[in-house]
């Protein structure tokens, strides 16, 4: 009697085996055989023919080896969306980073054919556009508060106000970072109310520093008190400590001058006094993941002395993507235009509405069952900037039933959509539609039909 199911070496043999092996490789292959085998022996339904069982390893095989990371249109209404990557690269820096494809001078001196120092352009950029000393950086802005801490702070007090014990997203907690970093955080003040007097009283011989964390994604108000940075500098100062800061999103220019809300600057914070500021290079920035440390030349070097610093540095190629976001700063003026964060943030609502209406068309053609609308809304800038602060926007939105598997669809497309639902429709808020990126995308919602 031959047997219900194919052996493995039978298949391994099949004609349409190759291409799965070619493209796997012999273990996963192997493995994925031997899964689909045991599964259809324990189904029970036989016979099933070799052309099968290879169908469905085929399958299993793509699902689980399918590329993850994967270029998705971002139609959240968050610009810097921590789960889609936060900010866009400009192409400059994304070539900085392409170039990786070959040796670089990331820790070469081409001038003296010797040994350079790994941050310097990056320390050189942020002297000239913070006014800080000199600047270092690693892996993210956590990584950059740990090394703080633990380089300046280990073993010893840190006042924190209680209106900045922030959580950011869940795994950055100013308590926790604190005492992996080795440093005892002190509680001053009260949740809306500190004042001067409660970081003096703070104050003892253990205590390493003061610290101020920027309160990003969240807002304290009514019957509130903080005490100014420049009075807080005063106050470490008096008492012969250091202030640091750690600044969340830190925008290096002042938006409120393509008229959105203010952020504070680093360079703002160095002239308060601040003697070390930290901050995020993914977020308003609009760069790479990165931490970004600037200010007195002496505690950068003390940073850069710590062997902490060699395990959170940052890599070459996130070093050229930075090095070249950092250059378009240069030129404030041209920043809206050659900066994808800045250029989506100040993004006109008509122009949005316009886009919102040029793509609509493709919708309400594929999309016969749902209801679809061209509507105003209103964007946020995410990762913690200004959350209360919304931005004039415009959406497609769908309605109609089953907006989750809607919503899976438009998920599964070539390249990936993202919306939100909300108030009984999907939304496809277009302010980070580009206009170059329209026609892949009226091509794509085509083949939803
Ligand atoms: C975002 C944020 C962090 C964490 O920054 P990452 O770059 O995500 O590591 C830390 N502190 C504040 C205040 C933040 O807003």
């Amino acid at each position: 009697m031959t047997s219900p199911l194919p052996s493995l070496e039978a298949l391994l043999i099949a004609p349409a085996c190759e291409v799965l092996l070619a493209r796997f490789g012999r273990a996963a292959t192997v493995a994925t055989l031997r899964e689909e085998l045991a599964r259809l022996r324990a189904s029970r339904r036989f016979p099933v023919a070799a052309d099968a069982v290879l169908d469905l390893a085929a399958d299993a095989l793509a699902r689980r080896f399918a590329p993850v990371q994967r270029r998705v249109f971002n139609l959240t209404g968050t610009i810097l969306h921590t789960n889609l990557g936060r900010a866009p690269l400009p192409p400059e820096a994304a070539a900085a980073a392409a170039a990786m494809a070959h040796p670089t001078s990331v820790e070469f001196d081409l001038a003296t054919g010797r040994r350079g120092e790994r941050d310097a352009p990056i320390s050189e950029l942020l002297r000239a556009l913070t006014g800080g000393e000199a600047a270092t950086v690693v892996n993210n802005n956590a990584a950059a508060v740990l090394l703080v801490l633990n380089t300046l702070a280990l073993g010893r007090e840190v006042p924190v106000s209680r209106g900045e014990l922030v959580e950011i997203g869940g795994s950055f907690r100013v308590p926790e970072i604190m005492s992996r970093a080795g440093a005892k955080l002190v509680e001053v003040g009260t949740t809306n109310r500190t004042h001067p007097r409660d970081y003096q009283n703070a104050i003892r011989p253990e205590t390493a520093l003061v610290m101020r964390v920027h309160p990003s994604n969240y807002a304290v108000t009514g019957f509130t008190a903080a005490v100014p940075l420049a009075d807080l500098a005063g106050i470490a100062h008096e008492a012969r400590l250091l202030l640091v800061e750690d600044l969340g999103s830190g925008s290096l220019v002042d938006l409120a001058a393509w008229g959105l809300p203010h952020e504070p600057t680093p360079r703002a914070s160095l002239a308060a006094g601040v003697d070390l500021v930290t901050f995020s290079g993914d977020k308003l920035l609009g760069g790479p993941q990165a931490g970004l440390v600037v200010g007195r030349a002496d505690l950068v070097a003390r940073l850069n002395a710590n062997p902490l610093k060699r395990a959170l540095r940052l890599d070459k190629g996130r070093l050229a993507a930075l090095e070249a976001v950092l250059r378009l700063y240069l030129t404030p003026e041209r920043l809206s235009e050659r900066l994808p964060t800045l250029r989506l943030l100040t993004r006109p609502a008509p122009e949005i509405r316009a886009a919102a209406e040029r793509i609509a068309p493709a919708l309400h053609v594929a999309l016969p069952d749902h209801l679809v609308a061209v509507t105003p809304c209103r964007s946020q800038i995410g990762s913690g900037a200004r959350p209360l602060d919304l931005l004039d926007s415009a959406a497609v939105t769908l309605g109609g039933d089953a907006l989750d598997s809607l919503a899976a669809r438009l998920r599964a497309l070539p390249i990936p959509v993202i919306g939100r639902i909300g108030a009984g429709r999907l939304w496809l808020d277009c302010r980070c539609l580009d206009a170059t990126e329209e026609p892949d995308f009226v091509a794509q919602v085509s083949s939803l039909l």
